[in-house]
């Protein structure tokens, strides 16, 4: 295994999250010696704090350490845009020709679920998230948009899923005022969170149930002999079960690397809003807000009102590269986008821009299992949804797999599934642009009249 260099000293330029998490919080030390425990969790994300926060949760008695190689919130988990929203992985529809719609239900009462759960679980425990319950918004700016948005919500009503529906144009605008929306799928039950300081106090619960944490303790070597052994640069752990919860990192453990490939996203945040601007849009439910493109954005505002936009493009580097956080294109693509969807806001000052790494399995959905049918081992990759619940919940399933606890969960189709493997380079790389190129296509060819209503934006 490769280990991430601990390059970036300065966690806080990694993302607006973790300049904003920054203030008080109080680093774990990094592994010294050998360390000898039940269960080794591997990954510091909200998966990874999760997992061994519901192991002690379920068996106070386990010994259950944690190797995190920079920081907590190092990864996708301190960086995307923090939406918690009952969907997971492909729309309904494509899912369904996927996996059949029996299949396709559970996947979304799981999503349910997992919103549910965490807001159980930040009240519970009175967890400082930034957590605002709100509805979620994917609205159409095309007219192909509009037709396949609209197609998303009656299918979701054919399979019985009610809690979505269809705004029109004019009402959305009088919720929101954009020139380019044509209408928008809702979806309730969702909301909006700090995403590091989320996954920090999950952090915080853990340690507080007895988990011990090691931070910037880069795991360099892992044998799966009698005893697992994880080997970091100035100490070891030694366990009889272990969690691999790396997610897009999951690259560097030859047995994950042919389920998933690592995609880079990127994200921009702008100045706080003066209260003239944030007037001017309306945007008073501060809902959730994505596109319905192949390649979508997805927008909100911070608690401090700033407008904090991701996605929109997504980024393979050849040979599984995983460290590729900047791209002044997509910034650029980022910024141009808020001037075109908020016009008032043109020009508006970006103060942070940045990029994670998010894993995507070939059929863009989660899979949870053991590794290899060693069920000492378990795993999880392929999150690559707005939903940071999916993450904390995925964590509870990956505990209850470990303790062979058999839950409802633990039954989803997506757990202990066989994925399509993706195959090594160079083949790789040219499936994965194709894909890339073609979803790309499928936008520009979208958005080729501009977006919105032409009589509306004055073409
Ligand atoms: C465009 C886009 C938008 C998204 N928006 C959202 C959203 O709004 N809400 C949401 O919840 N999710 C969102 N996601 C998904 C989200 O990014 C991830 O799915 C989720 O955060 C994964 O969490 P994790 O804990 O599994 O992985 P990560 O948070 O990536 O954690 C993995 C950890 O493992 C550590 N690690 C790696 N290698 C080693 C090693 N050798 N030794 C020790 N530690 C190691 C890393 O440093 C990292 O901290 C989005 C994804 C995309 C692509």
């Amino acid at each position: 295994m490769r280990p991430i260099a601990g390059i970036f000293a300065n966690y806080r330029t990694k993302s607006f999250w973790l300049d904003h998490a920054a203030t008080g919080y109080a680093e774990s030390p990094a592994l010294e010696g050998l360390v000898r425990a039940d269960v080794l969790v591997i990954g510091g994300g909200l998966t990874g704090v999760s997992t061994a926060y519901h192991l002690k949760l379920a068996e106070p008695s386990l010994r259950v350490a944690l190797l995190e190689a920079e920081v907590v919130g190092y990864g996708a988990s301190g960086r995307h845009a923090g939406f918690i929203a009952p969907v997971i992985g492909l729309p309904l529809s494509l899912m369904t020709a996927r996996f059949g719609a029996q299949r396709t239900l559970e996947a979304r009462r799981y999503a349910e679920h997992a919103c549910a759960y965490a807001a159980q679980v930040i009240q519970t425990n009175r967890l400082a998230s930034e957590y605002e319950a709100c509805d979620y918004l994917q609205v159409a700016a095309t007219p192909a948009q509009r037709r396949r948005a609209l197609q998303e919500v009656e299918f979701a009503h054919r399979l019985g899923i009610l809690a979505v529906d269809w705004i029109e144009a004019t009402p959305l605008r009088a919720l929101i005022d954009s020139p380019t929306y044509l209408g928008a799928k809702r979806e309730h039950g969702a909301a909006l969170l700090n995403p590091a300081r989320f996954t920090r106090e999950i952090k915080r619960l853990a340690v507080a149930h007895g988990v011990e944490i090691y931070e910037h303790s880069p795991v360099i070597q892992l044998d799966f002999g009698p005893v697992i052994r994880a080997q970091t640069p100035r100490g070891a752990v030694e366990a009889d079960y272990c969690a691999l919860a790396i997610n897009a990192y999951a690259v560097q453990f030859p047995p994950l690397r042919s389920k998933q490939c690592p995609l880079h996203f990127y994200a921009v945040a702008t100045e706080p809003l003066t209260p003239a601007q944030r007037n001017s849009l309306g945007w008073h439910d501060r809902q959730a807000l994505s596109d319905t493109r192949a390649l979508p954005h997805e927008y909100r505002l911070t608690a401090d009102d700033r407008i904090l936009v991701a996605g929109g493009d997504a980024r393979y580097i050849a040979g599984n590269q995983t460290g590729m956080y900047s791209s002044a294109r997509v910034f650029e693509d980022l910024a141009i986008f808020i001037d075109q969807t908020f016009p008032s806001l043109r020009g508006i000052p970006i103060t942070h821009q940045w990029g994670w790494v998010a894993s995507a399995t070939a059929d863009l959905t989660p899979a949870l299992g053991f590794v290899s049918g060693d069920r000492r081992v378990v795993y999880s990759v392929g999150n690559l949804e707005h939903n940071a619940a999916l993450s904390l919940l995925n964590g509870r399933v990956l505990s209850d797999l470990l303790l062979e606890r058999k839950t409802d969960l633990t039954d989803v189709f997506f757990v202990k599934r066989a994925t399509i493997p993706l195959p090594p380079e160079p083949a790789r790389s040219i499936i994965i642009h194709a894909a890339l190129s073609i979803l790309r296509a499928r936008d520009a060819l979208d958005e080729r009249r501009g977006l919105g209503d032409p009589a509306i934006r004055g073409a």
